[in-house]
């Protein structure tokens, strides 16, 4: 189908909340996308940080297919193995505590809403300036973005907003706090680094008052920053994490993750969801966090960081680089578009990158990327400059 049928289809079908770009993709390797005409892509966002393992990994692919063929959905009334060991790999990498799958990051979020709700009853979130945790009520209520919200009031009260100040975070805290709810790294806002003062301050602030700490890895996660979960760089461990993005290797999935305190506190009937930890999704993550966890790739995710860093940070129209690992960001000359910049990398540098904002481009590639293959994105961006 030709691409401007798609948009007529679009155009006369498809609730427009989306502003999609002019190519239809059709196939995908590794970093590499093509288009229905054969033209070939450097995907330096990987779905946003979903593909980190690659287009098509194989083993995910062997994976998929072996398990489609045999079971795919049975519900949580019964018991499927994939599911079972998803759950005790999530938790042994990460907070030892246990996990409750679901289907996206944002009812990750909810979920951790539900639980800190659950052990503190009534009690406040506190969330940061630049939050951003996803789109369904809760998640929203969670993410203190004017445009994003207003036009869906009245939201879920209980949120409180506080500036990524450690004085102001550890006053807005006290014995009536659920919890404070943060991203280690802010993606959707520009990829902004809490600093190690905010993070020691959440923490402090929990074990003062009660309240739990629970990171948002939904983008962090699953080797992006250069370790499996952000927080392994901070020093400061959370209470519970949230992962989705790239937890399914290109399928759709979500986990909360607890440690040890909070591992109890939902009990049976306080939260489900039919589709979550299916056999066909969890056997695909569990193969991807395998992959992830790998040492040798998460080693390899550091050094090219650093390459690619290095590089966007001799961009002539680059003022600032930010990030970890392979989640980095540029911002850009004053007068210089993001957007155009991004649609320009598409469509004139077949590069695949996006505008977090009107200055800010982020750049996410698959783990899986390859040394010629930052320098080749570097090569496209050096073409771009306006
Ligand atoms: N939390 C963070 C940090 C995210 O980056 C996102 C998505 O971009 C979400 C939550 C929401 O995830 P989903 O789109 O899977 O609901």
């Amino acid at each position: 189908m030709a691409l401007a049928e798609l948009q007529a289809l679009e155009r006369d079908y498809a609730i427009p909340t989306y502003a999609r770009n002019p190519v239809e993709f059709v196939r995908g390797s590794g970093c590499t996308l093509w288009d229905a005409d054969g033209n070939e892509y450097l995907d330096f966002l990987a779905g946003i940080s979903v593909l980190n393992v690659g287009h098509c990994h194989p083993r995910i692919v062997e994976v998929v297919r072996e398990q489609v063929a045999r079971l795919t959905h049975v519900t949580n009334l019964y018991y499927t193995e994939p599911a079972m060991r998803l759950s005790a790999r999530l938790s042994e990498s990460s907070l030892g505590g246990k996990v409750f799958l679901c289907n996206s990051g944002a009812e990750a979020n909810e979920a951790a809403i539900k639980l800190v709700r659950r052990a503190r009853p009534r009690g406040d979130i506190v969330v940061l300036q630049d939050g951003f945790h996803g789109r369904t009520y809760g998640a929203l209520s969670a993410t203190p973005q004017e445009s994003k919200q207003a036009p869906f009031a009245p939201l879920v009260p209980g949120f409180v907003v506080v500036p990524k100040d450690p004085a102001a975070l550890d006053a807005a805290v006290d014995e009536r706090t659920a919890a404070v709810l943060i991203e280690p790294i802010q993606g959707e806002t520009g990829i902004h680094i809490l600093s190690e003062e905010l993070l020691a301050a959440a923490r402090d602030a929990c074990d003062r008052t009660g309240a739990a700490l629970v990171f948002d890895e939904i983008q962090t996660g699953m080797g992006r920053t250069g370790t499996l979960w952000a927080y392994e760089q901070t020093g400061v461990v959370p209470d519970a994490l949230t992962s989705a993005k790239a937890l399914g290797g290109g399928l759709p999935i979500g986990a909360l993750v607890t440690g040890t305190r909070l591992a109890d506190v939902l009990r049976p009937g306080d939260h489900g969801s039919t589709f979550a930890g299916g056999p066909l999704i969890s056997s695909a993550a569990l193969a991807a966090l395998e992959i992830c966890a790998d040492a040798e790739l998460l080693a390899r995710v550091r050094v090219l960081g650093e390459r690619f860093a290095a590089g966007l940070a001799a961009l002539p129209y680059a003022t600032a680089v930010r990030g970890r690992g392979l989640m980095l960001a540029i911002d850009l000359a004053p007068g210089v578009s993001a957007p155009d910049v991004a649609r320009r990398a598409l469509l004139e540098q077949r590069l695949v990158v996006n505008a977090t904002g009107p200055g800010t481009i982020r750049f996410e590639p698959p783990l899986v990327v390859s040394e010629a293959e930052v320098d080749g994105a570097l090569a496209r961006l050096q073409k771009l400059c306006p």
